[in-house]
């Protein structure tokens, strides 16, 4: 199942479990800790207190009393030192220990803070990578809806070169689409001149690229026969570039942050009409070069367009070869776009 990166207040999240970060001593303290026993009640300190506290990395289960979820996880955070004192697996260890103390009582959906991301310290783009990463490994094994909750706009950062190279990619490529568009024509004209000219560069490449070009006009020049050419759909080329890529199409579905049932719909439907964002998600996940991310979305009725933010900042990723659909997700978020896949 996915994961998603959501804003919201944690104690309002509708979910079978949701993660506290506690302190050892599992007294209630302030910041998210504060939120929740407030809105939990009293009972939850009460339950607290019987439970002998909480080593750091380690996670402990209660009741959520008057919270809208059925258990919290108190998880205990390290404090940020420097990175020097084993910082980094220790929060790791807070997000697995916390995810198996949900899958043995059965949840099936969970939402974490950032944790240690405040009064802890750690600093905050390295926390939400920490959280990123080591969920999405988790979840190449289990079945939970996982939730990061973004309290605040300022506990949410991706790495300053990386927004920043991203921030000078869009401008380029937004303001050349609204001005005289020279770079986004060549572009379009460098592809379709590509596309003609390339003889095969793989066996597989070729064939998807160049199959979805319409055909010639004086082939098809009735709508009868044009109807007659029809390209494959989505799903039937999703099911081949899959099958292509030597892949499981669980190992798919997960790499594009997709959930199982939506993959089923998809792969029993031959004319299932994908989102965007979820078609762009297998793109990444089957590491498609630019033109044939296009290719594919073309099949759904889609194409990359220089005028939305969100298919420029996917087009930076594909073009740095970065296909990690957890890493672009987090720079969607930072930029108020919708993600991938979830
Ligand atoms: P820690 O001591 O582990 O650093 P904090 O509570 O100080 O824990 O902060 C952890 C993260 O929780 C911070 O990023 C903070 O912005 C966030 N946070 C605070 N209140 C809430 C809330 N109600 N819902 C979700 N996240 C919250």
């Amino acid at each position: 199942m996915p994961v998603k990166i959501v804003r919201d207040d944690i104690t309002k999240m509708e979910v079978d479990a949701i993660v506290n970060a506690a302190n050892n001593a599992l007294t209630g303290g302030g910041g998210v800790d504060g939120a929740i026993h407030r809105a939990a009640g009293p009972e939850l300190l009460a339950e607290c207190r019987t439970l002998g506290g909480c080593e750091t990395g380690s996670a402990k289960r209660t009741g959520a009393y008057r919270l809208p979820c059925k258990y919290v996880i108190h998880t205990v955070g390290p404090v940020w030192r420097g990175g020097y004192y084993g910082e980094r697996e220790l929060l790791e260890s807070c997000y697995r220990t916390s995810l198996e103390l949900a899958l043995e009582a059965e949840c099936e959906s969970i939402a974490f803070p950032l944790i240690s991301s405040g009064v802890y310290g750690y600093p905050k783009a390295q926390a939400l990578q920490v959280a990123m990463e080591t969920v999405s490994r988790f979840l190449l094994e289990h079945d939970i809806m996982v939730y990061i909750v973004i309290f605040d706009r300022s506990s949410y950062q991706i790495s300053e070169k990386l927004f920043a190279d991203i921030t000078a990619y869009i401008d380029q490529r937004y303001v050349d689409e609204h001005t005289d568009g020279s770079v986004e024509q060549a572009r379009r004209h460098r592809i379709a001149r590509e596309s003609m000219e390339s003889g095969p560069l793989s066996a597989e490449y070729v064939p998807f690229a160049a199959a979805a070009a319409p055909p010639p006009l004086s082939v098809a020049h009735t709508l009868e026969e044009t109807l007659r050419h029809l390209d494959a759909g989505f799903s039937q080329t999703l099911l081949r570039l899959i099958d292509q890529s030597g892949m499981s199409d669980a190992q798919c579905y997960k790499k594009a942050n997709i959930d199982r049932k939506l993959f089923s719909k998809i792969r029993s439907n031959p004319n299932y009409r994908p989102s965007k964002p979820t078609v762009l998600a297998f793109a990444v996940a089957l590491e498609l070069s630019l033109e044939e991310t296009e290719a594919l979305l073309r099949r759904a009725g889609f194409a990359l367009s220089h005028a939305s933010k969100f298919d420029i900042i996917v087009e930076y990723f594909i073009m740095q070869s970065c296909y990690d659909v957890f890493t672009i997700n987090e720079a969607l978020f930072a930029f108020d776009q919708p993600l991938l896949g979830g």
